[in-house]
C-alpha cells in the first residue's frame, strides 16, 4: 500500500491503538481478545462487597459480553 505521510498521520492519531482489555485466559495466563478497544466501560462492583469501580477498554463484542454476564445496570459505556 502507498500512503501519503498524511494518510499515515491520520491512520496514527490516537497514538498506539488501544487494545481489548478484557481476560479470556485462566488463572495463570491472561489471554485478551486482541480486538480493538472501541469503549470505556465502567463497571459497578456486582458481588456486593461494596468494591470500588473498575474501568476497562473493551472491544464492542467484549462490551456485550460483559452486559450480559453482569447486566446493564452495573455497566456504564462510553465511546473512546
Ligand atoms: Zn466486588
Ligand atoms: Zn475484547
Amino acid at each position: 500500500m502507498d500512503l501519503t505521510f498524511d494518510e499515515i498521520a491520520l491512520g496514527w492519531d490516537d497514538d498506539v491503538p488501544l487494545e481489548c482489555e478484557c481476560d479470556h485466559g485462566d488463572d495463570e495466563a491472561y489471554a485478551p481478545c486482541g480486538r480493538r478497544a472501541k469503549w470505556r466501560v465502567t463497571i459497578d462492583c456486582t458481588c456486593g462487597e461494596d468494591h470500588p469501580r473498575t474501568v476497562e477498554l473493551l472491544c464492542t463484542k467484549c462490551l456485550r459480553t460483559a452486559r450480559k454476564d453482569l447486566g446493564d445496570e452495573a455497566i456504564t459505556a462510553r465511546p473512546l
